[in-house]
């Protein structure tokens, strides 16, 4: 059994946490809870097979974690007796004609090749669209991914904490000491790790969602939805649904709401859902961490301190299975990831 102290108590510092109590460690997570945290504010989409990037290492990373969540949720949810709000309902793609559909079409089914997980892939209609998300405005045609999935971040990270306080780690809400003690610190502070100096550097991009409700009869079970460009919507519950995100490179860590976000999120909202009144529930505002081009640190920073940065955009996909191998490897054990593919501190290309 070892020592290990966590500083940061997002999805990263969480499931590493989790999954060291389960190898029997002595852990610690120092947790400020920063407003901004991108894990509570995360719409927590699931569907890393649509995505157009390159990046193979990235790719890994996505696919392999996505194939973990289902096990990964079941265990945690009977553990705690908690829900975290994941389900795995599809997701619909949509393009904005048919010409560009039949392109995505045969894009996003080719990844179907050696990822079963990923279920079956489907042309759909403007009609069969609508058929699946009836407050939709039928005006595009979709592909639907049956393994697409979602899960809420905050209950994730709730749930998180509760097993790992239950298994005997130690949750400490306030700012990590600045020497934690001889053993092993691990990082995981977000786009707060600008603070700390180590390589590579972290930068963040501030993102807004918007959360509203649809008057009307209530819609259940829908997809997540990939909208055009980088917009997407998820169904929250209770005619609940979560449109987002904006993006904004920032050294701001000023998380109050923007309006001039809020009146596009809300001008999409009504685009989208055309036929029913909206009200408006809250915006959420979160710190996408990203290092060097989007691809997560997972390394070593000294002998030490090690770092789990730089989670960007599919940190709520990747965080879970990050913990997981992570922890396999502090405890000596062999990884299904070669962790040496996201440990160098040079720009990826
Ligand atoms: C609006 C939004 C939507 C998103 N949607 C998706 C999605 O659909 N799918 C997906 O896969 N990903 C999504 N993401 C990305 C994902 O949420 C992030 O990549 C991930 O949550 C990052 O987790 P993290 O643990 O690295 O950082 P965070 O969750 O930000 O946690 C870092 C924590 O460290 C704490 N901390 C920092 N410094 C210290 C210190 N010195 N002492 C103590 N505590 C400290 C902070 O207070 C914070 O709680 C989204 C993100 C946002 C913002």
């Amino acid at each position: 059994m070892e020592e290990f102290t966590i500083v940061g108590g997002g999805i990263a510092g969480a499931s590493l946490g989790y999954h060291l109590k389960k190898h029997g460690h002595e852990v610690t997570i120092y947790d400020r809870n920063d407003a901004g945290n991108a894990t509570a504010a995360s719409a927590g989409i699931i569907n890393p097979w649509v995505s157009q990037r390159r990046n193979k290492k990235w790719y890994r990373l996505v696919t392999e974690a996505a194939k973990f969540y289902p096990e990964f949720i079941s265990r945690l949810e009977r553990e705690t007796h908690l829900d975290t709000g994941y389900t795995r309902r599809g997701a619909i793609s949509l393009f904005k004609d048919d010409e560009v559909l039949e392109l995505g079409y045969d894009r996003i089914n080719k990844k179907r090749d050696g990822a079963p997980e990923m279920g079956g892939v489907m042309k759909l209609s403007r009609e069969e669209v609508k058929q699946r998300h009836p407050y939709l405005n039928g005006s595009y045609p979709g592909v639907y991914v049956e393994g697409g999935a979602q899960v809420k971040g905050a209950l994730l990270g709730a749930a998180l904490k509760n097993a790992f306080i239950s298994a005997g780690g130690e949750w400490v809400e306030e700012e990590a000491p600045a020497q934690a003690g001889d053993h092993l610190t691990i990082y995981a502070t977000g786009a707060w790790g600008v603070e700390q100096d180590f390589g590579p550097a972290i930068r963040h991009q501030r993102s807004e969602v918007l959360h509203f409700k649809v008057e009307g009869p209530e819609v259940v079970n829908t997809p997540v939805v990939m909208a055009l460009g980088p917009i997407y919507i998820v169904e929250m519950g209770d005619n609940e649904f979560a449109i987002g995100t904006t993006h904004i490179d920032t050294h701001s860590f000023d998380a109050s709401p923007s309006e001039e976000n809020h009146r596009y999120l809300r001008g999409l909202a009504e685009r989208y859902f055309p036929d029913h009144e909206i009200t408006d529930v809250k915006m959420m505002t979160g710190f996408k961490p990203y290092a060097r081009d989007h691809l997560p640190f997972i390394g070593y920073h000294d002998d030490r301190t090690f770092v789990i940065n730089g989670l960007g955009a599919t940190g709520l996909t990747a965080g879970p299975y990050i913990g997981h191998e992570v922890a396999r490897c502090l405890s000596g054990l062999g990884t299904g990831l070669d962790l040496n593919d996201y440990s160098h501190t040079e720009p990826e290309n």
